[in-house]
């Protein structure tokens, strides 16, 4: 590439579905010049007078001015063939998701646009390895992998494939920066960033109704209370079970079926079913005109249960939350820092947090709780008694949870409960991408928070629990499941001994 500055370049976007016209309008927003081209004739021109429509809707709510809506919609102009597109010195495709497509759409491209042009795409499951096989000039092909909508959404995963050049990619991230967008760089594999760490957000969950574990409504209770916007079963309702489905089993193929990644009967079957969501208007929840969401609840914390000792034992972010919590309901308390679990011993019975071991393992007088991200009061978690425990202690550590001011729903005895398994799960993927070269640790906290609005990226959680506690809960999570899909990242091991040395 002679001159890596695309910014204000002209430019093709190929494909005027959903994606192509969002690309369009953050580049003609940048001051682009943007020919759009789609295969099915008059659809680059509807898609602009449905542009028209959206930025008339968005002047009228004083979010942007009209000569600013006239300036976006004159500088996008539909063509008909790559042949009016020769003077484009940037290509962003966002075409049909199929390689075949993909290859041929770009080879042609080849022998139109000029040798400086800059080749993207958006794809968001095929490799850009793959894609650029066959081109001349390889080197210049890149991923450039927006998220829906285009408008809204800031992060862009600048995928290099094996021969994308290091200057294209740069021109890539910083075009992207110039168009107010947060781009992260990633490494072609299966997923890249976003779409492979998050996979155990939805699989820990499918997995747990599997198991009988709890409801799809407590699932995601248990996540907003950890400071999520939404819980994984009606985020799945919101982007449909077959598209959720279908890239579960794209990551699960393109991954040689390494059983981590594999899909969920339990969703196989609500596709079979055509139970998909909200677009069929039944997934999880029902959205017909019977299908309003269950009024929120207020939460009010009971007085603390009467004991006669209370201790809390061990280090860190949930230990202090306890006393602090204990200290708040005017309780007395001793503290054991160097135990080897953290919790409350309340007369002689362990209330402790999540290892990846049921409750049950410890006998009759333990119960778990969940990790909790967040502070409360009124934030739900998850916690289960062991299925020995007397009714008396079940009682009690229900109603010690609560003085704590925690929304406690009890679940079944499943190890590593609900939010614990499913962050270390996602801490070990995103460990897994970085060991690989995928992005780096940073890029994979921005792109987890950017692309599907975490509150928090995987390495920030790590910071506060610590690799010791992380690996601890999977190790446990595999000797009881015993399978490939909670084997611990060797990166996420290689923390445990760097912070041991
Ligand atoms: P879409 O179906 O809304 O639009 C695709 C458009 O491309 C259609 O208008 C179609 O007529 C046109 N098209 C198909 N083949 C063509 C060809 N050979 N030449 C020119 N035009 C052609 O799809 P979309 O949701 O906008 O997705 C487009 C791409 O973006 C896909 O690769 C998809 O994986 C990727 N993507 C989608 C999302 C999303 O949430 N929808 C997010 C990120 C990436």
């Amino acid at each position: 590439m002679q001159d890596n500055n695309l910014i204000g370049a002209p430019m093709l976007v190929v494909g005027a579905g959903i994606m192509g016209v969002g690309i369009a309008q953050v580049a003609a927003q940048a001051g682009h010049s943007v020919m759009l081209l789609d295969a099915r004739g008059g659809a680059a021109e509807a898609a602009k007078a449905k542009l028209a429509q959206s930025l008339e809707a968005l002047v009228g709510k004083g979010k942007i001015s009209a000569e600013a809506a006239t300036q976006i919609l004159a500088r996008i102009a539909p063509v008909a063939t790559v042949h009016d597109a020769s003077t484009a010195r940037l290509v962003v495709e966002a075409i049909v998701e199929n390689l075949d497509a993909k290859r041929a759409l770009f080879q042609q491209l080849e022998s139109v646009v000029g040798p400086d042009c800059v080749l993207a795409t958006n794809t968001s499951s095929i490799s850009v390895t793959a894609i650029a096989n066959g081109l001349q000039h390889p080197g210049r092909l890149v991923g450039m992998h927006f998220f829906n909508p285009v408008p809204l959404m800031k992060l862009v995963e600048v995928v290099s494939g094996l021969q994308t050049d290091a200057a294209v990619a740069e021109a890539i991230f910083a075009l992207s920066k110039h168009w107010g967008k947060a781009p992260v760089h990633a490494r072609s594999t299966p997923g890249f960033i976003v779409n492979r760490i998050a996979r155990p957000y939805y699989a820990e969950s499918l997995a747990l109704l599997q198991e009988q574990a709890t409801a799809p409504a407590v699932l995601d209770a248990c996540w907003r209370g950890a400071g999520f916007r939404m819980g994984p079963c009606e985020l799945m309702d919101l982007i449909g079970h077959d598209t959720n489905f279908a890239v579960t089993q794209s990551v699960f193929e393109a991954n040689f079926y390494d059983k981590r990644y594999a899909p969920s009967l339990v969703q196989r079957e609500m596709v079979d079913g055509g139970l998909l969501g909200r677009k069929s208007g039944q997934g999880f929840f029902s959205y017909g005109p019977d299908g309003a969401k269950p009024a929120a609840t207020t939460f009010t914390a009971p007085a603390f249960p009467a004991v006669r000792t209370l201790c809390v034992h061990g280090r860190g972010a949930m230990a202090e939350r306890l006393a602090a919590g204990l200290a708040t309901a005017g309780q007395v308390f001793a503290r054991v820092p160097d135990s080897d679990w953290i919790g409350l011993d309340i007369d002689g019975h362990h209330l402790q947090l999540t290892d990846g071991r049921a409750a049950s393992s410890f006998g009759p007088k333990t119960a778990v709780f969940d990790l909790t991200l967040q502070a409360p009061p009124g934030a739900a978690l998850a916690w289960a008694p062991s299925a020995s425990a007397s009714p008396a202690w079940v009682a009690q550590a229900a109603q010690g949870l609560q003085a704590l001011g925690f929304d406690a729903r009890q679940v079944a005895d499943t190890p590593g409960l609900v939010v614990a398994r499913t962050v270390a799960m996602l801490i070990n993927e995103a460990s897994d991408a970085v060991h690989q070269g995928v992005c780096t640790a940073q890029g994979a906290d921005d792109a987890m928070q950017l692309g599907v609005n975490y509150p928090a990226g995987p390495f920030q959680w790590l910071a506060q629990w610590g690799a010791t506690g992380v690996v601890t809960l999977l190790d446990h999570l595999d000797a009881h499941y015993r399978g490939e899909r909670y084997r611990v990242s060797p990166g996420l091991r290689h923390r445990v001994w760097q912070h041991a040395a």
